[in-house]
């Protein structure tokens, strides 16, 4: 869904810079509510930075894990290039995905074997062999009898050189370096919804504006005017959701991202006239419905 954008300004830098396509939801978890209202500074700015923060946020990989069925290509591009843990009859081993297969981390156990990926393993066993003084043929015995002997079995490559294709069973989530996303990404995606139920007026000086435009071009000084607090629902399921709830006692948009993690952003010094919007983003069916409650009182 596009939401056309009545001004000329960029709503960040109140720049009047040509305007380029935004996504609220950051596109890499599948957004789809799109607005021209950043200049393509701001946009990259805040796309790069945003999206390789929200995508990395352990919530958001434990919901792509648990959605993979309902939602199956998004799950895949999610899952791209993190980190897991393969469990197998030799082991657990850290690694990551690649083009959507798993790609041990190369090591050096402590028996001092190699642990690799097999397309490296196929190197390593060449320049081993001719280190050792092999010629073409025993290596290309060798890099055969690699190829074609089954995995869990171990073969003897040349004489003191032998080796297993473990195979993997499971692949876990490793989460052990994870980092939450910033609470900015949230606060942006809440700005910019009330962008889109004010419209110009969100270019207004007041200190309150300023203040937030402040924080998410990462000069802020007072973060007095904003508190993003992080919720989880029961389970994951295939939605986002954007909400504005209201003003009492001040502007508050809640946000759920697979169904499961939430953040409301309350708006401390702020509150927003118009109707009241609810945004949700069927991510099994690409389905987006936008419900307008009933209007409220209220000014900047
Ligand atoms: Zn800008």
């Amino acid at each position: 869904m596009h939401v056309n954008w009545p001004g000329t300004r960029c709503v960040l830098c109140l720049s009047e810079a040509p305007l380029s396509k935004e996504h609220l939801i950051p596109e890499a978890l599948g957004g789809i509510l799109t607005c021209s209202f950043l200049c393509r500074t701001c946009n990259s700015t805040l796309g790069a930075s945003f999206e390789a923060e929200a995508r990395a946020d352990p919530s958001i990989r434990i919901a792509a894990h648990n959605l993979q069925l309902q939602m199956p290509e998004l799950a895949q591009r999610l899952i791209e290039d993190q980190r897991f843990i393969s469990e197998g009859p030799g082991g657990n081993e850290r690694g990551i995905v690649r083009e959507g297969k798993f790609r041990v981390k190369s090591r050096t156990a402590e028996d001092g074997s190699l642990i690799q990926p097999t397309d490296l393993a196929r190197k390593s066993v060449g320049k081993i062999l001719r280190i050792a003084g092999a010629g073409d043929t025993p290596i290309a015995e060798a890099l055969k009898r690699l190829e074609e002997t089954g995995e869990n079995l171990r073969m003897t490559l040349a004489p003191g050189l032998e080796a297993v294709k473990w195979s993997v069973k499971k692949l876990q989530l490793d989460l052990s370096r994870s980092k939450l996303m910033s609470p900015l990404v949230p606060l942006k995606i809440g700005y910019e919804f009330l962008a889109c139920h004010l419209g110009c007026a969100i270019y207004d000086d007041a200190p309150q504006m300023r203040e937030l435009r402040a924080a998410l071009r990462g000069t802020l000084e007072d973060d007095s005017y904003f508190w993003v607090e992080r919720l989880n629902a029961s389970e994951c399921e295939p939605f986002h959701g954007i909400y504005f709830e209201g003003n009492s006692p001040y502007a508050r948009v809640l946000i759920r991202l697979f169904g499961w993690l939430a953040f409301r952003v309350h708006f401390r010094r702020l509150s927003v006239a118009g109707p009241r919007f609810i945004y949700t983003h069927y991510l099994d069916t690409s389905c987006e419905d936008i419900r307008i409650l009933e209007s409220q009182s209220g000014a900047l």
